[in-house]
């Protein structure tokens, strides 16, 4: 009797594993109930992971950044990355464990939209005030949306921070004519879709303050020539912050 319920069990494991299999599903990483019409992940990833996934984590993360110290969307599962997955994961309330798994990817899901973007923002937001779209600039087009979708995540993350209240923003990408009229400095990074001007619900020194760990080496506020009307955010290589009325 025994041996046949050993070989039933056994039938039973071998069916269900190959419609584990059919469906696509790992054992180890459970996949997510629904997939993202964005993008899924398929698999739990952590420190020594690497690839064009754990790249479209860190984009999503980067707004989570140690103070002063942006995350390098380089997909690399690093420290400052698990770092940046904990304090997401902080932030929103999950299990803190630095390890993305199916219970981060699920709130992810549920911040981006179809077209990546995360739920408070849209490229729309960010076109050239000349009606010149993406185009128009110092990258392509295809590079200027990459960006600004990456500071649209960084944002994203501000206004979480900020206790939900929108941010309005009153420039981002700039051609190199418009940026030229408006009188925008030589090379700015507006003019690579790098950078965003705000104002919104909050002070414009909160919003300065806030940039500081939320991924932004560039910061341009109250107190800077011509910043006392917005707080100017943007990503840049070295750390550039001159909001002296705020810090
Ligand atoms: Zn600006």
């Amino acid at each position: 009797m025994k041996r046949t319920g050993r070989s039933m069990l056994g039938l039973v494991g071998a069916f269900t594993m190959s419609l584990g299999l059919l469906g696509g599903a790992s054992v180890l990483d459970p996949a997510p109930a629904a997939a993202d019409s964005c993008y899924t992940w398929g698999e739990t990833l952590s420190q020594g992971d690497s690839g064009s996934d754990v790249r479209r984590l860190q984009v999503r993360v980067a707004g989570w950044a140690a103070y002063g110290d942006p995350v390098n969307i380089d997909g690399v599962y690093g420290p400052e990355t698990a770092n940046a997955v904990e304090r997401f994961q902080s932030g929103y309330g999950l299990t803190v464990d630095g390890i993305a798994g199916p219970e981060t990817y699920g709130q992810i899901y549920d911040l981006q939209d179809a077209d990546c973007t995360p739920a408070h923002f849209a490229y729309s937001e960010f076109t050239s005030g000349d009606g010149s779209g993406f185009s128009g600039g110092n990258t392509s087009t295809s590079n200027v949306r990459t960006n600004v979708l990456r500071n649209m995540w960084k944002l994203e993350a501000m206004r979480h921070k900020l206790g939900d209240s929108p941010l309005y923003v009153s420039s981002g990408f700039r051609s190199v004519s418009y940026n030229d009229a408006v009188g925008g400095a030589p090379n700015s990074k507006h003019t690579y879709g790098q950078a965003a001007d705000l104002t919104g619900a909050h002070s414009l020194c909160d919003l300065a303050r806030a940039a500081r760990s939320s991924g932004f080496n560039g910061i341009i506020g109250p107190g800077a020539a011509g910043h006392n009307d917005h707080t100017h955010l943007d990503t840049r290589s070295g750390r550039y912050w001159n909001a002296p009325n705020c810090f």
